[in-house]
């Protein structure tokens, strides 16, 4: 055999959309960060320390030896009925469990609902900034995606009315955003349903953070107040474990039979045997007990965290917010420094961010920087900022 190189080109011609694939600068920096010894805040994953292993132990056991079969057959693609039903009990307003359906990860739903209704040039909002792999998700079907301006409340109203257009609809993400950690305040949220029902605008709910508040839970969600117009999307990912890559979503009749058709034609079903697996965990409310544990965690991560800034920080214009949830903080850098240059010095010094630019569908903000609080211990949190301390001291300004 030849290397491929010297073969001779047998013709593949990509699609248009394959070109809309883009690899994310995340990931291409993200390489950098992996070297051993880097104390990385750039991850999105959330800490192994939650997974509930023993849990799943026990799970597999019981579903293999009472239920195997079927857990290794094919299924409906709506999903597994126990878990459609422990889906609806949890959330917090009346859902029918023939409304869920079961995805494989919260990345699936968002992915069906452009295949649904996305069309070329279709006008999609989304919040400022707002989750970098909805944007992925979205690109294929080549939409002209529009930043709406938001604050630390969220959505900008005036803003959002102002540019709705035909707009197919508006992605959001109330609770602990990734990548901001901010939360939609409760009057904000009254007055984004009661726009967007004044617009006929529909909405797309992301809510994968919802359940990981650290003092008090956050406002009901739009769906809960506006179930016609808004598509809900959750997961198992950060309350059980990513791995299982298993989500749902919550769609009013008018696009959920379709929703089921582009499901079965992304991959048949979830897989059977992590969904029995789940519906056998959820059993008995193990959330209620498990949750509570990474709340605590994660809780404890973000003061140490805020701790370190605030006395790491001293005298360097750097502004940050402090997240009630979730996993990330968002911090906006002096004047005149570029996240995305000061990312390989803080490497050379052994600390590791995001820059913020890739979250923007629009003009970007390029001071702005998404830290994750969750998978560094309390000490590697300590060294990592002071590490981001000195780096930012020592940048040349232009
Ligand atoms: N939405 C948001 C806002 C996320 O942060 C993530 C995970 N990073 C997802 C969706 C996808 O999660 P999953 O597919 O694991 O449910």
């Amino acid at each position: 055999m030849k290397p491929d190189d010297l073969q001779p080109s047998p013709g593949w011609t990509l699609s248009r959309r394959a070109g809309r694939m883009t690899s994310s600068a995340i990931r291409d920096l993200l390489k950098i960060t992996e070297q051993p010894g880097i104390i990385s805040f750039a991850g999105g994953l959330p800490s192994p320390l939650t997974f509930p292993v023993e849990a799943f132990r026990a799970a597999c056991e019981k579903v293999l030896r009472e239920d195997g079969r079927s857990a290794l057959q094919y299924a409906a693609s709506e999903g597994y009925a126990p878990l459609r039903e422990a889906v609806a009990a949890l959330l917090p307003w009346k859902v029918d469990p023939a409304q869920v359906l079961i995805t494989t990860g919260s990345q699936q739903g968002l992915d069906l609902v452009a295949k649904v209704l996305v069309d070329q040039d279709s006008r999609v909002l989304v919040e400022t900034p707002t989750y970098l792999g909805a944007l992925q998700a979205f690109a294929p079907m080549e939409p002209q995606v529009v930043g709406i301006a938001s604050d630390d409340e969220g959505v900008d109203i005036a803003d959002l009315a102002r540019r709705r257009g035909d707009a197919r609809f508006l992605y959001v993400l109330p609770n602990f955003q990734n990548p901001t950690g901010r939360t939609m305040t409760e009057g904000r949220r009254q007055a984004l349903v009661q726009t967007a029902r004044e617009l006929a605008l529909p909405l797309v709910e992301d809510n994968p953070y919802g359940d990981l508040w650290f003092d008090a839970p956050p406002p009901a969600p739009l769906a809960a107040r506006y179930p016609q117009g808004t598509i809900y999307l959750g997961s198992f990912s950060k309350v059980l474990a990513p791995g299982l890559r298993l989500g749902y979503l919550v769609a009013p009749p008018a696009v959920a039979s379709k929703l089921v058709l582009a499901k079965q034609a992304a991959d048949l079903h979830s897989p059977s045997f992590n969904q029995r697996l789940v519906a056998e965990v959820l059993r008995d409310g193990f959330l209620e007990r498990h949750v509570p544990t990474i709340r605590t965690l994660y809780r404890d991560q973000r003061d140490a965290m805020l701790e370190a800034l605030a006395r790491e920080m001293h005298g360097l214009d750097l502004r940050w917010n402090a997240p009630a949830g979730g996993m990330f903080l968002w911090a906006r850098l002096p004047a005149g420094i570029d996240a995305a240059r000061l990312l390989p010095r803080a490497v050379a010094r052994g600390v590791a961010f995001v820059p913020g630019a890739a979250f923007y569908a629009g003009e970007a903000d390029a001071r702005t920087l998404r830290l994750s609080f969750v998978t560094a211990s309390r000490e590697q949190i300590a060294a990592g900022i002071a590490a981001l301390a000195a780096t930012i001291r020592e940048n040349p300004r232009p």
